[in-house]
């Protein structure tokens, strides 16, 4: 983390877990523990369906509201799906797009992703952005290969002033919910190339005040230890987020001086 230059985020994502009736009691043991984090904007990332009840149990809680897709058209005959506008606003703040779940499950491809980005920014939405590769890929040695493109290709005709509004999250699949983590020099080589590349395209200011996250199978344990690189500012947490107490762990776990 550089909280100079940067702000710290702690975001969880919630995927296809908890009915309105979970949100409001995840909230209410939240209010109770939460307190004001200090160093880090805490983020919850929930279901569409949540996001109306999960802005008003939240209202009181330091805890800001996202959720988890988008689609990149405004309306139409799109069945199932919920546009940029819509999320914004029943209250979203955040969206992830371009999550590896969605790229492997619903075929989702890079150029789905730059539309659905610069759906996201048209609406007013803050962008999490994931990137990252296979255990094949990082065999190969083409990880940087991999990520450059996927970042390239969301990011094709979007501003300078624009990428200041988007959070990349690198979360290399292979550690996706299978309770492997990068380790720290892995994880930190890795969103530092995504700095120096975001430098190299976008300049200096713009590279300097990202928040890079990083992703997969974060948890109370191994947080503190990758949130102490210079280059990771925070974390996108699947399954560690589901319960308030250890949701809240990571987010001390960011209360680094
Ligand atoms: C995720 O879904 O973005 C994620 C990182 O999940 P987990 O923390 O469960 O690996």
């Amino acid at each position: 983390m550089n909280r100079r230059y940067r702000k710290t985020i702690i975001a969880g994502n919630w995927k296809m877990n908890k009915t309105i009736t979970e949100t409001k009691e995840y909230a209410a043991e939240m209010r109770e523990i939460l307190g004001k984090p200090k160093w880090c904007e805490a983020v919850l990332l929930v279901p569409p369906v949540n996001l109306q009840a999960g802005v008003r149990a939240f209202k009181d809680v330091k805890i800001s509201i996202g959720t988890e897709n988008c689609h990149y058209e405004t309306s139409g005959a799109f069945t199932g799906e919920c546009s940029a506008e819509m999320v914004k606003e029943a209250g979203a703040k955040y969206v992830v797009l371009g999550h590896s779940e969605r790229r492997a499950y619903y075929n989702e491809t890079d150029m789905d992703v730059n539309k659905k980005i610069h759906a996201a920014l048209r609406a007013g939405l803050r962008p999490i952005l994931c990137v990252g590769e296979s255990l094949e890929e990082r065999e190969l040695g083409v990880t940087m290969e991999k990520i450059t493109y996927q970042l390239k290709c969301a990011l094709a005709g979007v501003t300078p002033e624009q990428v200041r509004r988007i959070v990349v999250a690198y979360e290399p699949i292979w550690a996706i919910g299978t309770g492997k983590t990068a380790t720290s020099a892995q994880a930190a080589e890795v969103c530092g190339a995504i700095r120096t590349l975001i430098r190299k395209t976008y300049g200096a200011r713009v590279a300097r005040s990202m928040s890079i996250l990083y992703g997969g199978s974060m948890n109370a344990k191994n947080a503190a230890e990758l949130l102490s690189n210079e280059d990771i500012d925070g974390g996108l947490i699947g399954g560690a987020s589901l319960e308030p107490k250890t949701f809240l762990e990571i987010i001390n776990a960011s209360n680094q001086d």
